[in-house]
Order: C-alpha cells, then sequence, then structure tokens
C-alpha cells in the first residue's frame, strides 16, 4: 500500500525499496517506543505528554484546501485540526456505506497519530525520515507532494499501527479526493508494469 504513494521514476526500484523499507522501520520502532511508553493512552494525551496543543484550523485558514485532516505545526507547538473536513468525510463514508466494510475506525485520531509522527520526527535526532543524504536522494522524484517523502511514508505507517485499522490511512486521501470531485492522479495508481 505505501508504494502507491510514490511517484518518482528516476530512483531505481531498488533504491525506492530501501526507502520504503527503512521508513517503515523507522515508524515500527517509533510505534513500539510509543506503544511502550504510553500504553494505550489517546492521541490527545500523548499530544499533552508532548507539549503540544491541539487547535481547530478552518478551511478557510487552509486557503480553501478540502484534503487536509491535519497539520504538524512544530513552530507553535501544535496540531491543527480541520473537524470540518474529518466530519464530511465522516458523512461520505456513513452515505456511501464504506463504513460498513472498514471496521473500526477513527478518522481524528488517526490524523492526529500521524502529525504525532511528524512530533516524533522533530525530537528524534538521526531518524532515518529525516536524514539528509535521504533528502538529497529525494530530490530526485519528479513529482515532490503528498505522500511522496520518506516522513509521509512513515507517519501512514505508524498512525496505521497506532490505530489498529486493517487498511492502509492512505485510503482516506483517496476518498477525499474523489468526494471533492476530482481524479485520482496517475502517479498514485498502482503501476502493474513497475
Ligand atoms: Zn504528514
Amino acid at each position: 500500500m505505501l508504494e502507491l504513494g510514490f511517484c518518482g521514476t528516476k530512483l531505481s526500484h531498488k533504491e525506492r525499496d530501501e526507502i520504503i523499507r527503512r521508513s517503515a522501520g523507522a515508524a515500527e520502532n517509533s510505534y513500539s517506543n510509543i506503544a511502550h511508553r504510553y500504553q494505550g493512552q489517546s492521541p490527545e494525551a500523548v499530544a499533552q505528554a508532548f507539549g503540544l496543543d491541539i487547535r481547530q484550523i478552518n478551511k478557510d485558514d487552509l486557503f480553501g484546501n478540502e484534503h487536509i485532516l491535519a497539520l504538524f505545526k512544530p513552530e507553535e507547538s501544535a496540531i491543527l485540526l480541520c473537524e470540518e473536513t474529518i466530519a464530511a468525510l465522516l458523512r461520505y463514508l456513513d452515505e456511501s456505506g464504506l463504513n460498513k466494510t472498514m471496521g473500526e475506525y477513527n478518522i481524528r485520531q488517526t490524523a492526529l497519530w500521524h502529525e504525532l509522527f511528524h512530533a516524533i520526527e522533530e525530537r528524534t535526532p538521526g531518524i532515518y525520515t529525516r536524514s539528509k543524504m535521504l533528502k538529497r536522494k529525494f530530490l530526485f522524484f519528479d513529482v515532490l507532494r503528498g505522500f511522496d517523502s520518506a516522513g509521509e511514508i512513515g507517519a501512514i505507517h505508524f498512525s496505521k499501527l497506532m490505530s489498529g485499522i486493517s487498511f492502509s490511512p492512505c485510503l482516506y486521501e483517496y476518498l477525499l479526493i474523489s468526494m471533492n470531485g476530482r481524479a485520482i492522479p496517475d502517479a498514485w495508481k498502482l503501476n502493474h508494469a513497475n
């Protein structure tokens, strides 16, 4: 599922696989540490322990962007949550009946875990997803957006593990895009020829 986010063509498959594997590894280490240290506590409690505020943001503050569930603002020691977008996605899942096939899920909490991974990256010197070497490698990607960074792969994987959901949180992104009447970028689709 993680490969879905990759748009690069200039990295070899071996390099790309290594980035995915090591980013997922960084997420798994963080998951073990947090699960051990905070033993089943909510993302809200972990955010508080990290000294982070959780604040509301509106679509208007995001220049009307309808695809952002949450943002980490290290300079403000805050995670900003767009409850409007979360509520719209929840409604869409209920109305479409998709919720019946997804098992247990909590979009708000998954979004918070995602942003908490970025906070963990901030406070973990030498974490793979932030390494300079990797940043150079990423310059070779054709498109630098959305999932196309090691930090995003790590955050997606970490939030899946912390939430205990049975599907990739990438699904939320896909649904938001189709819900808002946009086409999913070709680069995000599985390319079986690769
Ligand atoms: Zn992210």
